[in-house]
Protein backbone atom coordinates (compact mmCIF):
# COMPACT_ATOMS: atom_id res chain seq x y z
CA UNK A 1 0.00 0.00 0.00
CA UNK A 2 1.17 3.67 -0.44
CA UNK A 3 4.51 3.60 -1.33
CA UNK A 4 4.53 6.18 -4.22
CA UNK A 5 3.35 9.28 -1.83
CA UNK A 6 6.38 11.29 -1.33
CA UNK A 7 7.81 11.52 2.34
CA UNK A 8 7.13 15.08 2.87
CA UNK A 9 3.58 14.93 1.85
CA UNK A 10 2.86 12.45 4.09
CA UNK A 11 4.59 14.76 7.04
CA UNK A 12 2.45 17.77 5.76
CA UNK A 13 -0.74 16.00 5.23
CA UNK A 14 -0.96 14.69 9.16
CA UNK A 15 1.20 17.77 10.61
CA UNK A 16 0.36 21.71 10.72
CA UNK A 17 2.99 24.14 10.72
CA UNK A 18 3.12 25.84 13.66
CA UNK A 19 3.98 29.60 13.38
CA UNK A 20 4.23 30.03 16.96
CA UNK A 21 5.93 26.93 17.69
CA UNK A 22 6.35 26.44 21.86
CA UNK A 23 9.90 26.82 21.58
CA UNK A 24 10.81 26.05 25.61
CA UNK A 25 9.56 22.40 24.77
CA UNK A 26 11.56 19.47 23.77
CA UNK A 27 11.41 17.42 20.54
CA UNK A 28 11.14 14.14 21.70
CA UNK A 29 12.48 12.52 18.31
CA UNK A 30 15.69 14.93 18.29
CA UNK A 31 15.54 15.66 21.95
CA UNK A 32 16.31 19.48 21.48
CA UNK A 33 13.92 22.77 21.85
CA UNK A 34 11.73 23.05 19.61
CA UNK A 35 13.21 26.90 19.55
CA UNK A 36 16.44 25.18 17.99
CA UNK A 37 16.82 23.78 14.27
CA UNK A 38 15.67 19.88 14.39
CA UNK A 39 19.15 17.49 15.80
CA UNK A 40 18.18 16.12 11.85
CA UNK A 41 19.66 18.94 10.04
CA UNK A 42 23.03 17.03 9.31
CA UNK A 43 21.47 13.25 8.30
CA UNK A 44 17.86 14.36 6.79
CA UNK A 45 17.84 17.13 4.19
CA UNK A 46 14.78 18.36 2.49
CA UNK A 47 14.17 21.06 -0.24
CA UNK A 48 10.88 22.42 1.13
CA UNK A 49 10.84 21.47 5.18
CA UNK A 50 13.28 24.16 7.16
CA UNK A 51 15.35 22.67 10.13
CA UNK A 52 13.49 25.20 12.26
CA UNK A 53 9.96 24.06 11.16
CA UNK A 54 7.77 22.75 13.77
CA UNK A 55 4.59 20.90 13.16
CA UNK A 56 1.68 19.77 15.18
CA UNK A 57 0.02 16.10 14.82
CA UNK A 58 -3.93 16.79 13.78
CA UNK A 59 -5.28 14.09 16.56
CA UNK A 60 -3.18 13.89 19.68
CA UNK A 61 -1.44 17.80 19.50
CA UNK A 62 2.14 16.38 19.61
CA UNK A 63 4.54 18.30 18.54
CA UNK A 64 8.01 17.62 16.67
CA UNK A 65 10.39 19.51 14.00
CA UNK A 66 8.79 18.28 10.93
CA UNK A 67 12.18 17.23 9.68
CA UNK A 68 12.77 14.93 12.80
CA UNK A 69 9.33 13.35 11.56
CA UNK A 70 10.18 13.27 7.99
CA UNK A 71 13.38 11.15 9.39
CA UNK A 72 11.59 8.94 11.42
CA UNK A 73 8.96 8.11 8.00
CA UNK A 74 12.15 7.62 5.99
CA UNK A 75 13.72 5.51 8.51
CA UNK A 76 10.87 2.91 8.44
CA UNK A 77 8.81 1.20 5.75
CA UNK A 78 6.90 4.42 4.17
CA UNK A 79 3.99 3.12 3.82
CA UNK A 80 2.13 6.40 3.60
CA UNK A 81 0.83 6.06 7.40
CA UNK A 82 2.47 7.81 10.54
CA UNK A 83 3.05 6.51 14.31
CA UNK A 84 3.14 9.63 16.60
CA UNK A 85 6.41 8.41 18.70
CA UNK A 86 5.24 9.86 22.05
CA UNK A 87 1.56 8.53 22.24
CA UNK A 88 1.59 5.77 19.65
CA UNK A 89 -1.45 7.33 17.75
CA UNK A 90 -1.67 6.43 13.99
CA UNK A 91 -2.18 8.19 10.91
CA UNK A 92 -3.35 6.49 8.11
CA UNK A 93 -3.42 2.31 7.89
CA UNK A 94 -0.58 1.37 9.20
CA UNK A 95 1.27 -1.71 7.60
CA UNK A 96 4.00 -4.20 8.53
CA UNK A 97 6.73 -6.11 7.09
CA UNK A 98 5.22 -9.95 6.73
CA UNK A 99 6.60 -11.93 4.22
CA UNK A 100 4.68 -13.37 1.50
CA UNK A 101 2.46 -16.62 2.69
CA UNK A 102 -1.17 -17.55 2.96
CA UNK A 103 -3.82 -17.55 6.05
CA UNK A 104 -6.26 -20.37 5.76
CA UNK A 105 -9.53 -20.58 7.80
CA UNK A 106 -11.36 -23.72 8.96
CA UNK A 107 -14.38 -24.47 11.20
CA UNK A 108 -13.85 -27.20 13.36
CA UNK A 109 -17.11 -28.94 15.77
CA UNK A 110 -14.65 -29.29 18.54
CA UNK A 111 -14.62 -26.92 21.70
CA UNK A 112 -11.91 -25.04 23.31
CA UNK A 113 -11.56 -25.33 27.12
CA UNK A 114 -13.56 -22.38 28.76
CA UNK A 115 -15.64 -21.95 25.48
CA UNK A 116 -17.24 -25.13 25.61
CA UNK A 117 -20.87 -23.08 24.23
CA UNK A 118 -19.72 -23.44 21.15
CA UNK A 119 -17.16 -25.22 18.30
CA UNK A 120 -13.77 -23.23 17.10
CA UNK A 121 -12.04 -21.56 14.25
CA UNK A 122 -8.72 -22.64 12.76
CA UNK A 123 -6.80 -20.46 11.09
CA UNK A 124 -3.57 -21.61 9.51
CA UNK A 125 -0.56 -19.18 8.49
CA UNK A 126 1.38 -20.66 5.67
CA UNK A 127 4.82 -18.75 5.16
CA UNK A 128 7.98 -20.43 3.36
CA UNK A 129 11.44 -19.12 3.85
CA UNK A 130 12.45 -16.62 1.08
CA UNK A 131 15.21 -13.26 0.87
CA UNK A 132 14.46 -9.78 2.69
CA UNK A 133 13.36 -7.17 1.01
CA UNK A 134 14.33 -3.88 1.61
CA UNK A 135 12.18 -3.39 4.39
CA UNK A 136 13.50 -6.01 6.07
CA UNK A 137 16.47 -6.10 8.64
CA UNK A 138 19.11 -7.59 6.08
CA UNK A 139 17.76 -6.81 2.72
CA UNK A 140 18.98 -9.33 -0.09
CA UNK A 141 19.85 -12.21 2.98
CA UNK A 142 17.84 -15.07 3.17
CA UNK A 143 15.36 -15.69 6.41
CA UNK A 144 14.15 -19.14 7.40
CA UNK A 145 10.36 -19.83 8.68
CA UNK A 146 10.39 -21.87 11.66
CA UNK A 147 7.41 -24.35 12.76
CA UNK A 148 4.85 -23.36 9.43
CA UNK A 149 2.03 -23.82 9.05
CA UNK A 150 1.73 -22.85 12.14
CA UNK A 151 -2.01 -23.41 13.91
CA UNK A 152 -3.60 -21.13 16.05
CA UNK A 153 -7.20 -21.61 17.64
CA UNK A 154 -10.51 -18.82 18.18
CA UNK A 155 -13.67 -19.73 19.48
CA UNK A 156 -16.57 -19.93 16.37
CA UNK A 157 -18.95 -17.40 18.79
CA UNK A 158 -19.79 -13.93 17.71
CA UNK A 159 -16.45 -12.21 19.66
CA UNK A 160 -14.01 -14.86 18.19
CA UNK A 161 -16.13 -14.39 14.63
CA UNK A 162 -14.98 -10.78 14.69
CA UNK A 163 -11.39 -10.93 15.77
CA UNK A 164 -11.26 -13.21 12.88
CA UNK A 165 -12.18 -10.56 10.92
CA UNK A 166 -9.65 -8.41 12.21
CA UNK A 167 -7.03 -10.96 12.25
CA UNK A 168 -7.76 -11.02 8.04
CA UNK A 169 -7.19 -7.21 7.91
CA UNK A 170 -4.21 -7.45 9.59
CA UNK A 171 -2.95 -10.36 7.47
CA UNK A 172 -3.57 -7.78 4.77
CA UNK A 173 -2.02 -4.97 5.99
CA UNK A 174 1.12 -7.37 6.73
CA UNK A 175 0.80 -7.10 10.67
CA UNK A 176 0.83 -10.66 11.95
CA UNK A 177 4.32 -11.84 11.49
CA UNK A 178 7.67 -10.11 10.81
CA UNK A 179 11.31 -11.10 10.24
CA UNK A 180 13.50 -10.70 13.29
CA UNK A 181 15.56 -12.62 15.97
CA UNK A 182 12.67 -15.18 17.95
CA UNK A 183 12.91 -14.44 21.31
CA UNK A 184 12.50 -18.57 21.91
CA UNK A 185 14.68 -19.97 19.86
CA UNK A 186 17.55 -17.08 19.18
CA UNK A 187 17.43 -17.62 15.91
CA UNK A 188 18.00 -14.12 13.64
CA UNK A 189 16.80 -13.08 10.17
CA UNK A 190 13.80 -15.83 10.88
CA UNK A 191 9.65 -15.20 10.74
CA UNK A 192 8.24 -14.39 13.80
CA UNK A 193 4.85 -13.34 15.59
CA UNK A 194 4.47 -9.45 15.34
CA UNK A 195 2.60 -7.84 18.16
CA UNK A 196 -0.71 -9.63 17.72
CA UNK A 197 -0.73 -12.90 20.55
CA UNK A 198 -2.09 -15.85 18.95
CA UNK A 199 -3.55 -18.90 20.72
CA UNK A 200 -1.46 -21.98 18.76
CA UNK A 201 -2.47 -24.97 21.48
CA UNK A 202 -6.17 -25.99 20.84
CA UNK A 203 -6.92 -28.33 23.96
CA UNK A 204 -3.29 -28.07 26.36
CA UNK A 205 -1.41 -24.85 27.20
CA UNK A 206 1.86 -26.10 27.95
CA UNK A 207 3.20 -22.91 25.99
CA UNK A 208 1.31 -20.36 28.36
CA UNK A 209 -0.49 -19.60 24.37
CA UNK A 210 -3.66 -22.13 24.65
CA UNK A 211 -6.74 -22.45 26.41
CA UNK A 212 -8.46 -21.42 28.92
CA UNK A 213 -7.76 -17.93 28.87
CA UNK A 214 -10.83 -15.67 29.36
CA UNK A 215 -9.24 -12.14 28.82
CA UNK A 216 -7.45 -13.49 25.55
CA UNK A 217 -10.34 -12.36 22.97
CA UNK A 218 -10.38 -8.60 24.67
CA UNK A 219 -6.51 -8.25 24.78
CA UNK A 220 -6.14 -9.20 21.44
CA UNK A 221 -8.75 -6.63 20.39
CA UNK A 222 -6.41 -4.07 22.25
CA UNK A 223 -3.20 -5.04 20.65
CA UNK A 224 -5.38 -5.01 17.25
CA UNK A 225 -6.11 -1.75 18.21
CA UNK A 226 -2.82 -0.90 19.25
CA UNK A 227 -1.99 -1.93 15.13
CA UNK A 228 -4.56 0.57 14.22
CA UNK A 229 -7.18 -2.20 13.27
CA UNK A 230 -10.32 -1.80 14.65
CA UNK A 231 -13.93 -2.42 14.10
CA UNK A 232 -14.24 1.03 12.14
CA UNK A 233 -12.15 -0.97 9.35
CA UNK A 234 -14.53 -3.36 9.02
CA UNK A 235 -17.38 -1.32 8.00
CA UNK A 236 -15.57 0.60 5.25
P1 LIG B 1 9.16 -15.28 19.47
O1 LIG B 1 9.61 -16.43 20.28
O2 LIG B 1 10.19 -14.31 19.04
O3 LIG B 1 8.00 -14.54 20.22
C1 LIG B 1 7.28 -13.49 19.60
C2 LIG B 1 5.92 -13.44 20.23
O4 LIG B 1 5.26 -14.69 20.01
C3 LIG B 1 5.95 -13.21 21.72
O5 LIG B 1 4.92 -12.31 22.01
C4 LIG B 1 5.65 -14.57 22.29
O6 LIG B 1 4.96 -14.45 23.51
C5 LIG B 1 4.80 -15.21 21.24
N1 LIG B 1 4.94 -16.66 21.24
C6 LIG B 1 6.03 -17.37 21.61
N2 LIG B 1 5.79 -18.69 21.50
C7 LIG B 1 4.52 -18.81 21.05
C8 LIG B 1 3.69 -19.90 20.76
N3 LIG B 1 4.10 -21.16 20.91
N4 LIG B 1 2.44 -19.65 20.34
C9 LIG B 1 1.99 -18.39 20.20
N5 LIG B 1 2.73 -17.32 20.46
C10 LIG B 1 3.98 -17.51 20.89
O7 LIG B 1 8.34 -15.76 18.18
P2 LIG B 1 8.47 -16.99 17.26
O8 LIG B 1 9.86 -17.46 17.16
O9 LIG B 1 7.69 -16.66 16.04
O10 LIG B 1 7.55 -18.01 18.04
C11 LIG B 1 8.06 -19.05 18.80
C12 LIG B 1 7.14 -20.25 18.67
O11 LIG B 1 7.11 -20.64 17.29
C13 LIG B 1 7.68 -21.44 19.43
O12 LIG B 1 7.12 -21.54 20.69
C14 LIG B 1 7.28 -22.59 18.54
O13 LIG B 1 5.98 -23.04 18.88
C15 LIG B 1 7.20 -22.03 17.18
N6 LIG B 1 8.43 -22.42 16.49
C16 LIG B 1 8.48 -23.67 16.00
C17 LIG B 1 9.62 -24.10 15.36
C18 LIG B 1 9.69 -25.47 14.78
O14 LIG B 1 10.66 -25.79 14.12
N7 LIG B 1 8.65 -26.27 14.96
C19 LIG B 1 10.71 -23.27 15.20
C20 LIG B 1 10.64 -21.97 15.73
C21 LIG B 1 9.48 -21.59 16.37
ZN1 LIG C 1 13.50 17.33 16.66
ZN1 LIG D 1 0.77 11.85 20.06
Amino acid sequence: AGGSSNPEEVVKKYLEELNAPPADEDCIICMEKLGAPSGYSDACESKTIRPESVGRLAKCTHTFHLLCVLAMYTSGNKDGSLQCPSCKTIYGEKTGTQPNGKMDVAILSESLPGNEDCGSIQIMYHINRGIQGPEHPNPGRPYSARGFPRYCYLPDNEKGRKVLELLKVAWRRRLIFTIGTSSTTGESNTVVWNEIHHKTEMDSNTSGHGYPDPNYLDNVLAELAAQGVTEDCLRS
